[in-house]
């Protein structure tokens, strides 16, 4: 399918290109030590991935360990309450650990394995990347550090509990506001001290190149599963696709199943409480080009150029950018991105579970609730949501916050 000037038979394999590189978006903006370790994990990256001894080793892992591949369910309750139009949930809830997190996670791993590297580094905000990144390295027996802010240890304890459970170290970060960026800096810069021993497992389709391309081809098991179950489930494709989009993992590996396909396809950023800068992290719908974490992509930023605060419920959610293919892909006008604020997904959040039983993520429930608002716009057709996770990490929060609705 020709869109807009792009081959989408092609487009996996043309983007990114060799440089990184979707459109104007992506490379590799680290410094030189850096370089040697993301050009290592490149090449590393390149013959692996054609090796039938890892494909087949990455199959096996995900059917026996990961419980893949996950259904899609019909959402007949809610779709009879909105009309016409039938909705569809994608289970990424039901993949191991809750979560889509762990389709790149066990790659990451697998790949560290192969490169005979001893120890996983990460870095992670609300824990949910930091206990997938943990679960990975215990399976493979390899070390795991996790560097996290103080303020986030504080806030997350359960999943700061299950790390430690399942082996890992958790590095405290205490300087500067002590949260994310702060941890993702730490993180490079231990990884910049010992990538002959570790690697650095990143947690999103974000970071220098290779991870915005390998995060997604890992993921991409998601879009690729999820057409299949479809057209088994009904004969048809479906009319339209959505996702919800923080550094843009779980949305990349679904629509990369789609693009070259007649279906339109939805990303949805969080709006939060509203438009001014702060109180959303609605990067490529209110962002501009820029460079940050080592890649150029459409940013948040504040008065002096730096990544801007930003705000969502969702805490996975919470970034100020999005992975460069996105940035291309938003201004190829292959994706259309909009918008869905706190008060929508949390009505999303208890939607869905009282009528169907799954309690959706925080951050799915975006993805949900945009899922609603087509279905009442399209009036006819057929709407394919990726549920990226499973809700009960955010259940005392939204009950504490929001009470039972
Ligand atoms: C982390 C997370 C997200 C956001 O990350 P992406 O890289 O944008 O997919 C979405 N949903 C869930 C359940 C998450 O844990």
């Amino acid at each position: 399918m020709i869109y807009n000037g792009i081959d989408f038979d092609t487009y996996l394999k043309s983007y990114p290109n060799e440089d990184g590189y979707f459109g104007k978006y992506g490379g590799m903006y680290v410094d030189d030590r850096l370089k040697k370790a993301m050009n290592e994990i490149t090449q590393a990256y390149f013959t692996i991935c054609k090796s039938r001894k890892f494909i087949d080793e990455l199959r096996r892992i995900r059917k026996e360990f990961q419980g893949r591949p996950t259904p899609i369910s019909h959402l007949e309750r809610l779709s009879n309450s909105l009309g016409n139009v039938q909705l569809y949930v994608k289970r990424e809830d039901l993949n191991h650990t809750g979560a889509h997190k762990l389709n790149h996670c066990m790659g990451e791993a697998l790949l560290a394995k192969y490169m005979g590297k001893k120890k996983l580094i990460a870095e992670t905000g609300a824990g949910q990347h930091g206990v997938a990144i943990a679960t990975a390295a215990a399976y493979f027996g390899l070390e795991c550090d996790v560097y996290m802010g103080s303020v986030d240890i504080k806030k997350q304890a359960p999943n700061v509990a299950r790390m430690k459970i399942l082996g890992a170290n958790v590095v405290e970060v205490t300087h500067g506001l002590a949260t994310l960026k702060e941890a993702v800096d730490a993180a490079f810069e231990a990884y910049a001290k010992d990538y002959e021993n570790s690697i650095y497992c990143i947690g999103s389709v974000v970071g220098p190149h290779p991870f915005p391309m390998m995060v997604r081809d890992f993921q991409s098991v998601v879009g690729i599963e999820a057409r299949e179950q479809f057209m088994e489930m009904t004969g048809e494709l479906p009319d339209a696709v959505v996702a919800c989009v923080g550094g843009g993992s779980n949305s990349a590996g679904f629509f990369s199943g789609f693009l070259n396909y007649p279906v339109d396809i939805y990303g949805i950023e969080p709006l939060g409480k509203g438009t001014k800068l702060g109180d959303h992290a609605a990067s490529l719908q209110y962002g501009t080009e820029g460079v940050m974490h080592g890649f150029n992509s459409i940013m948040l930023k504040d008065e002096n150029g730096d990544p801007a605060p930003v705000y969502s419920v969702a805490s996975g959610l919470d970034y100020p950018s999005s992975g460069p293919e996105h940035a291309f892909l938003s201004e190829l006008g292959r994706v259309k991105y909009d918008v869905i604020g706190d008060d929508d997904a949390i009505d999303a959040f208890f939607t869905l579970s009282r009528l169907e039983g799954i309690i959706p993520a925080i951050e799915s429930s975006h993805a949900v609730a945009y899922g609603i608002k087509l279905a009442k716009e399209m009036g006819k057709g057929s709407v394919l949501i990726n549920l990226s996770g499973r809700g009960d990490k955010d259940m005392d929060y939204i009950i504490e916050k929001y009470g039972i609705r």
